[in-house]
């Protein structure tokens, strides 16, 4: 039977090559960190800095979160073997919730094995056909497939538009909905900006919706105190529902949750199917992302580092004629706009023992190519000095920015 389908699926593996959108994974051979290890054509391996990891805080390889995650484990054992509701909820699970919910000032917090799947889970149990999801174009696909999950109206704005989004919010009003919820990354990753929570705050209390942020990457490092998008704007205690992930900022691991209002938490323990048919946090996890978190609190200054660096970064790039994107986050796009340029100036980099990723369509619009910097408090101030450099140097020579006067 396999036979004409591995004829078929090789015909499209190979069309996906000829595209260029065939995805290639790089092999690394140490710990993810500021620097690491990736192995080579001809099975060796070459040192990088490492530039393109969600590691914002540095925390993916911390000697701290290694020793908590052996102690949870030696304590909890490798895992609990069932789901939350059956026998999988311990002491340890439920105070990774509290834990996170007093970091994020929510009223309360359930675990899920990943963000996907938190967002796979949120929509569904809070909202049926007669209520609305109003949702940020850019938003990530985790966010749109729990969206498509459930029954309610789908309406989207133009990103980060206020305006369109107060046009949906009057559709979804005017065709009756019951509830209306709007959905919205907090920080978006390929542009490296912040959601206007402010205007959408004020058109929620307007037309009377709910508000939903996805801080998957902002949580730990954004704000004063690494509570996120809601802190940089303060806006705490004004957003219902948040969306987040251990698996980057705090500890670089897996699994995410759902942290908001009382009732909503309740009903998705109830309700939620990725939550109640899929097996709970391992301890290890658990037991390193309370670790992370109490890290965030007891070392403030790593939190700014990210920021701080993005920002020198930026800077420096700019001054030599190159157009990066504003940026308040960790994350610098820098625009190559044409195709094949942005790739070959990341191949070069990559030379040059600086790692980073060249995004091109159809992760970014076609013509908005370009080369995605994400920083990490684990960078020392010499190491983006010599990135920028690298940039500077390459870009000269591939005709990006003008020669040295
Ligand atoms: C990374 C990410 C996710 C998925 O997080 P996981 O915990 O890795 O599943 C969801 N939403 C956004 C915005 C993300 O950036």
């Amino acid at each position: 039977m396999f036979g004409t389908m591995r004829d078929e699926l090789r015909t499209q593996l190979d069309e996906l090559r000829r595209d260029g959108l065939y995805k290639e994974e790089r092999i690394l051979a140490s710990p993810q960190d500021a620097t690491i290890q990736v192995r080579t054509r001809d099975g060796g391996t070459a040192e990088v800095v490492n530039f393109c990891a969600n590691n914002y805080l540095g925390l993916a390889n911390h000697p701290a979160l290694q020793e908590a995650a052996a102690r949870a484990v030696s304590e909890w054992g490798n895992g609990f073997a069932s789901v939350r509701f059956i026998c999988g909820t311990s002491d340890l699970h439920r105070t990774l919730e509290r834990r996170v919910s007093e970091f994020l000032g929510t009223e309360d917090t359930i675990l899920f094995a990943a963000a996907f799947d938190a967002n796979g889970g949120v929509f569904e149990p809070l909202l049926g056909e007669e209520d609305a999801i109003v949702s940020d174009a850019l938003n990530h696909a985790s966010i749109i497939d729990g969206v498509r999950l459930c029954k309610a109206a789908r309406y989207r704005y133009a990103h980060a538009d206020i305006d369109d989004l107060r046009v949906q919010l009057r559709a979804a009003r005017d065709a009756g909905a019951r509830r209306i919820l709007i959905a919205t990354d907090g920080v978006f990753s390929m542009d490296g900006d912040i959601a206007p929570l402010p205007g959408i705050v004020a058109a929620a209390e307007e037309f009377e919706a709910l508000v939903m942020v996805d801080d998957c990457h902002a949580t730990g490092y954004l704000g004063a105190t690494g509570r996120g998008t809601m802190e940089h704007f303060g806006l705490e205690g004004r957003i219902d529902i948040v969306t987040t992930t251990f698996g980057k900022a705090l500890g670089g691991a897996s699994g995410g949750c759902v942290s908001g209002r009382a009732e909503i938490v309740e009903l998705l323990r109830q309700r939620s199917r990725p939550y109640l048919f899929s097996n709970t946090l391992a301890p290890a996890i658990a037991g390193a992302t309370i670790r992370a978190l109490d890290l965030v609190e007891e070392e403030p200054e790593r939190l700014r580092r990210p920021v701080a660096h993005a920002a020198t970064f930026s800077s420096r790039l700019r001054e030599v004629g190159f157009d990066v994107l504003p940026t308040e986050t960790a994350i610098v796009p820098v625009m190559i706009y044409d195709e094949p340029k942005a790739l070959a100036l990341a191949d070069r980099l990559l030379e040059r023992g600086i790692y980073v990723i060249g995004f091109a369509y159809p992760v970014v619009p076609r013509g908005r190519a370009r080369i995605r910097v994400q920083m990490s408090a684990a960078h020392s101030s010499d190491q983006v000095h010599a990135a920028a450099e690298a940039f500077i140097a390459e870009g000269r020579a591939m005709g990006i920015i003008p020669e040295a006067e």
